[in-house]
């Protein structure tokens, strides 16, 4: 569909950019310096969980179901935390690890170990020659880097509305044996906001790997973190690789890192026993044993899912607003221009934006130069290349609301000036 600017008369055109031009002067004057760049957590949401910092004194038992918390052992960590963990994941606690304060450093580790000392007595991926991951795009950048880092192709995959495209994931997992892995955010994605269907769910069961040594690596980042009620539904993996009579395929991780503390919260991996059993005797190389201060501090303030759930509504009625103001300053300044087509979703960290072919670069300059920092273009495609440039990716959450109301404002004039220059621009070459 053509855009608005596209279908306007070379003067109209001319026109309109002119005072696009000048209302993004009128905001260069105001030198702001807003960032919409990262998923933080704002000031007022980590402060929900200072609280948490007086659970434990110096007269605090340091015991947890006869382990230790104040020394090394118990290197699955401590039972009350791995139950906690079990019960946000839905899976069983005998085959959950917590460990560390990031789940995205237990999914490097474990990258890290298939290609060192390979998986399910595979030779190492560093042995095999060229091996691949596959990467839902748009998605988390960090994920990509990790693949990319060790050498790993990284090879995009279509997200579509209810997930990766399963018939090109299908295609490529069953029939190329250098297909290792594919790295997943199940719910609420980042950065396209997407929850998987049970069908897709249904279909990453029931996957043949042409590797035996291929893990789907399940990051289930915001299982939690739904913004009205009891959000998207979600469909266990795990259960459904029971269903499909599939084992030994899924590495699930989650953390509390916005749930608590980005940095500082308790972070969780689970998979099969077998695969669990060559998780652990990887660990055991790579650490002594968890910490479980912080572990006995986040069972403490939690307590369960149900306490979960309590702390969760208290975040979602900080970071509603900012998404409802998101949805709102971008539906205002640009219904009916035809240029650009954005996700509303129901929770997680972030908005995905799309505008018109070849604009993502020049709109995320444009808007640094006027104030406002966002995440850089094809940041959510491996190494950085979105083939269409077309993809920003919205991070509404650390702004105050009034902050945020100003960067959207400048995004919305930076979206429609690169959309009006890229009209007039293409006119020009076609003349
Ligand atoms: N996974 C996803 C999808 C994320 O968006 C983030 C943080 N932005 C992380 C993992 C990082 O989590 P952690 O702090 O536990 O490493």
């Amino acid at each position: 569909m053509p855009t608005a600017y596209e279908l306007m008369s070379d003067q109209e055109l001319a026109q309109e950019i002119t005072r696009l031009e000048a209302e993004a002067e009128r905001l260069r004057s105001l030198g702001l310096k807003l960032d919409m760049a990262r998923g933080k957590p704002s000031p007022e949401q980590t402060a929900l969980s200072h609280p948490m910092l007086d659970v434990l004194n110096s007269s605090t038992e340091m015991d947890d179901q006869g382990v230790a918390v104040d020394n090394y052992g118990a290197p699955d960590g401590l039972p009350s935390a791995r139950a906690l963990a079990a019960q946000i994941l839905g899976v069983d606690p005998k085959n959950v690890i917590v460990n560390g304060s990031s789940s995205l450093n237990l999914m490097h580790d474990l990258v890290c170990n298939a290609f060192t000392h390979g998986i399910g007595g595979n030779k190492p991926w560093s042995q095999q020659g060229k091996v691949k991951f596959l990467c839902p795009s748009p998605g988390y950048d960090r994920h990509f880097k990790v693949t990319a880092h060790y050498g790993i192709e990284n090879i995009p995959v279509p997200m579509l509305e209810d997930g990766p495209d399963m018939a090109m994931v299908k295609r490529l997992v069953e029939n190329d044996p250098a297909v290792k892995g594919i790295w997943c955010v199940p719910k609420y994605a980042n950065p396209t906001g997407v929850t998987y269907s049970d069908d897709v769910v249904r279909k990453f069961a029931a996957l043949t790997p042409a590797a035996p040594d291929f893990r789907i690596f399940w990051d289930n980042a915001y299982v939690v973190h739904t913004f009205e009620g009891e959000g998207d539904h979600l469909l266990n993996i795990f259960d459904a690789l029971a269903e499909a009579g599939k084992s030994d395929m899924v590495y699930e991780f989650g953390s509390t890192a916005k749930v608590t503390f980005p940095s500082s919260g308790i972070a969780f991996v689970t998979a099969s026993s077998a695969d669990m059993a060559e998780i652990r005797a990887a660990f055991s190389v790579m650490r002594v044993s968890p910490e479980k201060v912080s572990q006995l501090a986040h069972v403490r303030f939690l307590k369960d899912l149900d306490g979960i759930k309590v702390h969760m509504e208290k975040h979602a009625q900080i970071v509603r607003p900012r998404f409802e103001l998101v949805q709102e300053k971008l539906h205002a300044g640009l219904d009916g221009l035809d240029c650009a087509t954005w996700s509303n979703p129901h929770g997680g960290y972030f908005v995905s934006f799309d505008g018109p072919k070849g604009s993502a670069k020049a709109i995320v300059g444009l808007a640094a130069d006027l104030g406002v920092k966002l995440t850089p273009a094809g940041a959510t495609w491996p190494y950085g290349r979105d083939p269409e440039d077309t993809n920003i990716r919205i991070a509404p959450t650390y702004p105050s609301l009034e902050d945020l109301g100003a960067a959207l404002d400048v995004f919305v004039v930076a979206v429609k000036l690169v959309s009006a220059r890229l009209a007039k621009a293409e006119r020009e070459g076609q003349q």
